[in-house]
């Protein structure tokens, strides 16, 4: 038997679903069944457009990437279709950690091909021969699912040698990581596909120049990936025409915490975050919000006065959070919030890969302090030891080689300036 279709929860509207069209109505394990739901159709259109079309529109929709970072897809493709050395791989990052997030596994359980036909647009438009799917350990099930397509695809001519009779090959390989959260770093990615320790590598070069075993690289979210059939299918400004001027399309949000249905939600950027927080029912059992975390681990948390605020990249920028992976995570009045704090310090703690002094040493004060904070026997006072939180963060934020480091202390400085924990705010 194939795998279950991924479950969504009732959406906004059946019209408004792009990413999630297809999910828990076709059938994963069956080709002849997306092809039947508009599979395939976004490739065909990409090989009447030309590599260079297919750049000049994904450019013209504006799409920014989903894995947290929102950078300029096109700008990226362009890129790598422009570098001389030979060959370019073209790397799909699965490896979906950030503590709340869970979108990329719905759209690789529930719609696999779509995944490999994006990867073999951006192939094609970028001049990738191989590409790599490099998959989170935890998600068994998205990979079966992958392995089943993809085996679908190579049999059935959408993948190997003269794809569809173009002049076009293209291998699609799947690795799983081992569990490690720093391994979704896409230099990690390379290490770990490479066969070393999973350790992330300065930037710059930019994989766009020098990425898995030194060559030029694309490397894309799975939810990015997605929207690229999208834009194919409606061209770069009809796609554009969704969300608001800077921040185009739609975006899956993962709803967790204190909500009354909790699942993957597919909005247009622009709704606000109340609008979303009653797509997913609300505060369950007559409690009241005391605070919402944006962006995972690695983001900041909003009041309840901020629920108007609307969900666009620019918009969260100036709220000083971030969308990241699309985490939202609704926490209760019966959240203690300093040991949520603590439980992100020792993840972060946990998860370092340890290669550079500041986030290997940050990452242990930082959960030390708070951990002073919590047992009221501080080291100075409370002032102090926020202090101490404060200048350990601006070293991580300032010195690490990564991401991981570099936001190590986003949400707990989040907590303590905009929430007050410790200073007789939220407790
Ligand atoms: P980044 O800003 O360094 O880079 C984003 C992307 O743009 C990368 O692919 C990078 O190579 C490319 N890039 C940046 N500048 C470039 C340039 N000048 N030329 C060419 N390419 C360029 O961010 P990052 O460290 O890759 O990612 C950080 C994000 O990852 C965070 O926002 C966080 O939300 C997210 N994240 C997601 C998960 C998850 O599970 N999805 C887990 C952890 C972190
Ligand atoms: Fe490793 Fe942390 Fe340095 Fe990133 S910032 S390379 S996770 S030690």
């Amino acid at each position: 038997a194939g795998p279950e279709p991924a479950c969504i929860p009732p959406q906004l509207g059946e019209g408004s679903l792009r990413l999630l069209r297809r999910v828990g109505r076709v059938d994963p394990a069956s080709l002849d069944d997306y092809r039947a739901h508009d599979g395939y159709a976004a490739l065909r259109h990409a090989f009447s457009l030309g590599p260079e079309g297919v750049i000049r529109e994904l450019k013209d929709s504006k799409l920014q990437g989903r894995g947290g970072a929102a950078f300029p897809t096109g700008v990226k493709w362009e890129a790598v279709a422009r570098q001389p050395a030979q060959p370019h791989y073209l790397v799909c990052n699965a490896d979906e950690s950030e503590p709340g997030t869970f979108k990329d596994r719905v759209l690789l359980e529930g719609d696999p091909f779509a995944v490999i036909e994006a990867m073999t647009i951006a192939a094609y438009a970028t001049n990738c021969t191989r590409g790599y799917v490099y998959m989170r350990g935890e998600y068994p099930q998205a990979h079966r699912a992958l392995e089943r397509a993809l085996a679908q695809a190579r049999s059935r001519g959408y993948l190997g040698d003269g794809i569809l009779g173009e002049r076009f090959s293209f291998e699609i390989e799947i690795r799983k990581g081992a569990g490690a959260y720093i391994c979704g770093e896409e230099t990690a990615i390379f290490e770990s596909i490479e066969g070393k320790r999973g350790e992330p590598r300065n930037k710059p070069p930019f994989p766009v120049v020098e990425g898995l075993f030194g060559k030029p690289t694309v490397v894309n979210n799975v939810e990015t990936l997605v929207n690229v059939l999208d834009v194919v299918l409606r061209s770069g400004p009809g796609f554009a025409e969704t969300g608001t001027e800077s921040s185009t399309g739609t975006k899956l949000f993962c709803l967790s915490g204190h909500v009354a249905r909790p699942g993957v939600y597919e909005v247009p950027f622009g709704v606000t975050l109340r609008d979303l927080l009653d797509l997913a029912g609300g505060v369950p059992g007559g409690r009241s919000l005391q605070a919402v975390l944006m962006g995972g681990a690695a983001g900041g948390f909003l009041r309840p006065d901020e629920l108007d605020l609307p969900l666009t990249f620019e918009g969260v920028r100036e709220a000083k959070t971030t969308l990241g992976s699309g985490v939202v995570m609704a926490l209760d009045d019966t959240v203690d919030l300093p040991r949520f704090l603590m439980r992100i310090a020792a993840f972060f703690r946990n998860e370092s890969c340890g290669q550079c002094v500041p986030c290997r040493v940050g990452t242990v004060r930082q959960q030390e302090a708070l951990a002073r904070l919590l047992s009221g026997r501080t080291n100075g006072g409370v002032a102090r030891e926020l202090a101490v939180i404060a200048e350990v963060g601006q070293c991580m934020r300032d010195a690490s080689i990564c991401g991981l480091g570099q936001t190590a202390s986003s949400a707990i400085e989040s907590a303590i300036g905009r929430l007050g924990v410790f200073q007789g705010g939220a407790a």
